[in-house]
């Protein structure tokens, strides 16, 4: 599996291209990520935009980058009707209208597209998802989890810190080898270790 950081901005989510055919999150700046993709592919290689959850800084610029290049848009069926709404996407907080993104695929959790697998993980939204590869063991974990023990949280539109906790839960027993956060450093070294961390940062935390 052949995965690419794409952007380094701190004020952005990250955007991962997954062996040039599937960008996991897309951030704000459309114009951006279609230079970084054109380094990489032909835009119209790019088959499917997946998106970890609803909110704004991951998925901004999904129609204009699904409009480019013709990918489809995937995100869970709970946040799928949030994408436009400027409250529970947080377009407010960036002080931007919520755009109009129209999701091609809604998920419900436990598909997998190219080779990886839906895991619903709600808590930080509601239909926030993770995606697992088993055979790499490389985790995209979104907003749930991040590097160092640090989780999603959960005073936005839809959050519930109980739905956080199970879903941290679910991911302790994964075995996973790197995990891809959706914001800070990829997390290389002892990732399970990392995540259990999370886990009992947020039940004491909540
Ligand atoms: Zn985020
Ligand atoms: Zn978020």
């Amino acid at each position: 599996m052949n995965i690419a950081k794409l952007n380094n901005s701190p004020y952005d989510a990250n955007a991962y291209l997954v062996d040039g055919t599937i960008l996991v999150d897309v951030g704000m700046d459309g114009g951006f990520i279609l230079s970084e993709l054109k380094k990489r592919i032909l835009p119209t290689d790019l088959e499917t935009i997946i998106l970890t959850h609803c909110h704004y800084d991951h998925s901004g610029a999904a129609e204009e980058v699904s409009a480019a290049t013709g990918a489809k848009i995937a995100i869970h069926r709970d946040d799928a009707p949030l994408l436009k709404d400027a409250s529970a996407s947080a377009s407010k907080l960036f002080g931007k209208k919520a755009p109009h993104i129209k999701p091609d695929i809604l998920l419900k959790g436990g598909e997998v597209i190219g080779g990886l697998e839906v895991i619903h993980t709600p808590g930080h939204t509601p239909g926030g998802i993770c995606l697992y590869d088993k055979e790499t063991k490389n985790l995209f974990s979104g907003d749930t989890v991040f590097q160092d023990g640090s989780f999603g949280r959960t005073d936005l539109y839809g959050g519930s810190s109980e739905r956080l906790v199970d879903s941290i839960k679910k991911l302790t027993l994964l075995d996973v080898k790197i995990m891809y956060p959706g914001h800070g450093d990829i997390v290389s070294n002892n990732a399970n270790e990392q995540i259990k961390l999370s886990l009992t940062m947020a039940s004491q935390f909540f």
